[in-house]
């Protein structure tokens, strides 16, 4: 039985072919939902191509993260279109009218080919983009405007005959009751997974493809149009490996999908803003920081000391979460409390100096974020950098977890759970699984991720949520004391 909205989209189906319904001509992309057959063509500033790529692999890696905790299509719109892209890669519908449509799908645009060039260039990172690629267009179709859609849909030819009642009629089984609804003929090679699952009827190397199953030729036409792209460009790329302005922010991008998580946080480069003493980490170690964080902050109580890489990356950390120089410099000595001022002097101070833009060329270093921490610099022997979930193994990352977070709620039982998705290799999923189940006491629950069900992606964002969270609860707290103290 055809339902009345297939009625509906077939009547518009219809007037958009005899040209009466309007599109939206003064529009330069009059869709939301694109097929990118051409690559943009005017001209892009460096910043715009970086911002573009690095927004859209932000909403990537997400949808990796959610098919990695096997969340269902529906919480995937909710993670995906309505936290992430609105802050990343807003895409609102045409009938939005005052939103900056074509700036967006612009920016859409381009970010989808930067991409395409820092993807195409292994098969794995190709097999992964269109799976990424092809669940964000599918979110999109979903929740698309029904009118929207057919007229996107008439905008393109799909090559899909309408089936005739007689040809339907003869297919149907002649037992069944209904009256059978619409059937789109394709070839049956353009719908394998529907043949593979037996939803569509067969005849004569044709594929009857019934109405409400439409929808699965266009996903499958987006991801074969796609995967054929990804192989052209892999050929053609090695004309850009010239360009030095661009190869470096392609490795970079696909570092970071390699990864499984895009290297950007917002809060990665704000400066310290003082509030934060030496003698305050301690505590704020054991209630607030990651497994990465947490274990260099041990290490360094154990023995005093910490190597190059471990001081680098725990000393950023605690720049960006608002150490000021001075406590850095007050809170590194106390610790190597083993060693002279002297040589704490001559071999120390410099360099936290120097991570603080105060030294040398005087850069603003921002914290390395999980990307970095788990693709660069492989700690070895005696080194207490890098990530747990990655650089431990299985039996001391369990015991150390237990260790760091067994008054905050993670037991024994959770650890099937985590090492699953360790061993799957997501890593930064499992980070935020255990900062779910540690800050279950402030109200997180399963699925939140460190809000609105993002992953963690960066240690610094770690702790600000956590702190956050506290934060929250303290003030909640105060406010029942005052209800109780009016009372
Ligand atoms: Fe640290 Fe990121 Fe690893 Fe978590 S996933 S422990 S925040 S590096």
């Amino acid at each position: 039985m055809q339902n009345r909205k297939e009625q509906q989209r077939n009547l518009a189906l219809k007037d958009i072919n005899a040209g009466i319904v309007e599109t939206h001509s003064h529009l330069r992309y009059p869709y939301r939902l694109n097929f990118y057959d051409k690559p943009p063509l005017e001209d892009i500033t460096i910043e715009e191509f970086e911002t573009a790529a690095l927004d859209r692999l932000r909403v990537l890696a997400e949808i990796e993260s959610c098919f990695a905790r096997n969340r269902t299509f529906k919480e995937m719109q909710t993670v995906i279109l309505e936290n992430v892209c609105s802050k990343y890669l807003e895409l609102n519908r045409t009938s939005n009218e005052l939103k900056p449509l074509d700036d967006e799908r612009r920016k859409d645009h381009i970010g989808h080919f930067v991409l395409r060039l820092a993807f195409c260039r292994s098969e794995d990172l190709r097999r992964r983009f269109v799976k990424a690629e092809t669940t964000l267009f599918k979110l999109r179709y979903e929740t698309e405007d029904s009118l929207e859609r057919v007229k996107f849909l008439g905008s393109r030819n799909f090559d899909w005959i309408l089936a005739s009642p007689e040809e339907v009629q003869e297919l149907v089984p002649s037992t069944s009751s209904e009256k059978p609804g619409n059937y789109y003929k394709v070839k049956w090679t353009r719908v394998p997974d529907l043949v593979e699952k037996r939803r569509v009827l067969m005849k004569r190397g044709m594929a009857y493809v019934p109405a409400a199953e439409q929808a699965s030729i266009v996903f499958q036409e987006f991801q074969a149009h796609l995967e054929k792209a990804l192989e052209a460009t892999a050929k053609a790329l090695p004309r850009l490996d010239e360009d030095t302005r661009l190869v470096p922010i392609l490795d970079n991008l696909s570092k970071g999908f390699q990864a499984g998580v895009s290297s950007e946080w917002s809060g990665a480069t704000e400066g310290p803003d003082g509030a934060l003493r030496a003698d305050m980490i301690d505590e704020m170690a054991y209630k607030h920081f990651p497994a990465c964080m947490r274990n260099l902050h041990m290490c360094l109580r154990r023995d005093k000391h910490l190597k190059h890489f471990g001081r680098l990356q725990y000393g950023l950390f605690l720049k960006i979460l608002g150490l000021s120089i001075e406590e850095a410099l007050a809170f590194w000595r106390k610790s190597f409390s083993s060693i002279q001022d002297d040589k704490f002097n001559k071999e120390y101070r410099y360099n936290i100096r120097h991570s603080y833009g105060l030294e040398g060329k005087r850069a603003n270093y921002a914290a390395k974020s999980c990307q970095q921490i788990l693709m660069s610099d492989e700690p070895g022997p005696g080194d207490s950098h890098g990530c747990p979930y990655r650089h431990f193994s299985a039996d001391n990352l369990q015991s150390a977890l237990l260790t760091m977070y067994g008054e905050h709620g993670l037991s024994s039982a959770d650890m099937p759970e985590i090492m699953n998705m360790v061993k799957a290799k997501h890593y930064h999923v499992a980070c935020t699984r255990v900062f779910e189940i540690t800050h279950a006491r402030q109200g997180v629950k399963k699925g939140e991720g460190v809000g609105g069900g993002e992953s963690v992606t960066h240690p610094n964002q770690y702790a600000a949520r956590s702190r956050e969270l506290a934060k929250k609860m303290e003030e909640g707290k105060e406010a029942d004391g005052d209800v109780v103290m009016q009372g």
